[in-house]
């Protein structure tokens, strides 16, 4: 069998704050086209890890590699260009704008055309078109004239799952998708994120093991900002030390 090309690499990736190590040497390798779940107990560096692929932290040491490119300490705008978009832990959108709105802003920042182009007609038609295709791969067509802040839980997050399509990445990382969500809910975000997967690699912060057991091509455990153990699913879950140190936890 052929080994499937790593679309994402890093090399003893580390970030300090004030001399402590949230992400500590950290050698990842994100095989393309799969579903790569990030687990690990709160304080793990997960949300760190996230950030500092995506350029919202710089890091202390290491190398990031993403397709070819060499991204390490690269500004967010530029790793977002190459084809990287994630959806946050914490939900981040605007009350007062409906959920339309917030798709097409989402495809304006990602056009690379800024504000001197929005306001022509043709454009407003093209991003409208397509937010509403995108509303419609998460299921909130019918609610895209609703103000963002009056959407349900569940369908906040949807939302910002269309607000990462927008982009078109290659690669998608989660954060937490299904934190504090109901059981229909989580049911609908790993349908969505096993649609959403075609053509593109994820990367996926998650606590739920039913979530990532039926996901999750590969398993990535950190703690205290180290890989502990890395492999499919399967043989992760089965593991004595990350039983022990995560798991375990979960069945008491
Ligand atoms: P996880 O997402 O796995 O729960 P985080 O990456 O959020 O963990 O945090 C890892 C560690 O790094 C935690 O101890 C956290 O307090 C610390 N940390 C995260 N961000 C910062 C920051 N901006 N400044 C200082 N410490 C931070
Ligand atoms: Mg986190």
């Amino acid at each position: 069998m052929t080994q499937p090309r790593a679309i994402l690499v890093t090399q003893d990736l580390s970030r300090e704050f004030q001399g402590f190590r949230a992400v500590n040497s950290v050698n990842l390798s994100i095989a393309e086209g799969t579903v790569h779940a990030l687990v690990g107990p709160n304080g793990a560096g997960k949300t760190t890890l996230f950030n500092l692929l995506t350029g919202f932290l710089k890091p202390s040491d290491g190398r990031i590699v993403f397709a070819g490119h060499d991204i390490t300490g690269q500004p967010p705008e530029r790793i977002a260009r190459l084809g990287v978009a994630r959806s946050f832990q914490v939900t981040s959108l605007f009350p007062q704008m409906t959920a339309r709105e917030h798709v097409q802003l989402a495809l304006q920042s990602g056009t690379g055309l800024g504000h001197r182009f929005w306001r022509t007609d043709k454009l407003m038609r093209r991003f409208s078109a397509r937010a509403v295709e995108l509303l419609d791969e998460v299921e909130l067509a019918h609610h895209a004239d609703r103000p963002a802040g009056t959407l349900p839980y569940g369908q906040k997050r949807a939302l910002e799952l269309a607000l990462a399509l927008a982009l078109d990445p290659r690669l998608l990382l989660l954060d937490e998708p299904t934190a504090g969500m109901g059981l229909e809910d989580v049911e609908r975000t790993v349908a969505l994120v096993d649609r959403i997967r075609e053509g593109r690699t994820v990367v996926m912060v998650e606590h739920n093991m039913t979530v990532v057991g039926s996901l999750a091509d590969a398993v990535t455990v950190l703690q205290r900002g180290e890989v502990l153990v890395e492999g499919p699913y399967d043989r992760v879950k089965t593991d004595p030390r990350v039983i022990e140190a995560y798991l375990g936890a979960d069945v008491a």
